[in-house]
């Protein structure tokens, strides 16, 4: 199958609303531009220079999601054109992403990601960090910014039990913070090449999709 027959099928399989990024990081802007032929417009990407690089290159009407661990001095480069922040995971970084924003005359997107997995090598808040975080009022003071909702990485195991155990945690935590925030808090951000057909059983409104799109990736 090629790229155009992967994003298909997977396609055909998605609940009406909910929205596929397809993970394109360390893959040629050829494959890139082949999804965007047959249709795709989300791109995720964990790199920013990366990211930049393919936005450069590639039609402007592309939605660039950042997915990786996001250093603070790179929100910068990304800044100008990024859709959404979906790996936001300090204090640090909401501010530096508040003021890059603003520099740009811009409102940026973010979810806030949530450790719920058994690694520890993980990244994001953990339950406790981000209530505490959310109650200090520091985010209500943010025009730059508007949270969407929760992003997480379950744990990466065959063990469906535990997987299961992970979104019902997100999701629970999805539930409890949406009357915080307005109508546009409606991103539950969870699914994986291997998982996402569990994530859509626990509500996810939008997969992260790559191996199974551009099949697997080159590390370097
Ligand atoms: C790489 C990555 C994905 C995609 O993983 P696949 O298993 O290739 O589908 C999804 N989310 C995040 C945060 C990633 O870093």
């Amino acid at each position: 199958m090629n790229i155009k027959e992967r994003l298909n099928r997977i396609l055909t399989t998605l609940p009406e609303g909910v929205k596929l990024v397809a993970v394109s990081k360390f893959h040629p802007v050829e494959s890139l531009q082949e999804a965007y032929d047959a249709g795709q417009r989300i791109f995720g990407e964990s790199r920013p220079q990366e990211m930049t690089a393919k936005y450069e290159v590639l039609p402007k009407d592309i939605e660039w999601h950042m997915i990786g661990h996001l250093q603070t001095n790179k929100v910068k480069y990304i800044a100008p054109f990024v859709s959404m922040i979906a790996s936001v995971d300090s204090a640090r970084l909401i501010e530096e992403i508040e003021r890059q924003a603003a520099k740009n005359n811009r409102v940026i997107d973010i979810l806030l990601e949530v450790h719920v997995a058994d690694e520890e090598t993980k990244s994001g808040w953990s339950k406790t960090e981000l209530y505490d975080y959310l109650d200090s009022g520091i985010l209500e003071r943010m025009s730059h910014l508007r949270v969407r909702g929760v992003m997480t990485i379950a744990t990466n195991t065959d063990n469906e039990q535990i997987i299961r155990r992970d979104f019902q945690t997100i999701q629970t935590i999805f539930n409890e913070l949406k009357p915080r925030f307005g109508d546009y808090f409606d991103t539950l951000s969870i699914g994986m090449s291997d998982d996402y057909p569990i994530a859509l059983e626990y509500g996810s409104t939008m997969v992260r999709i790559g191996t199974a799109i551009f099949g697997s990736r080159n590390f370097l």
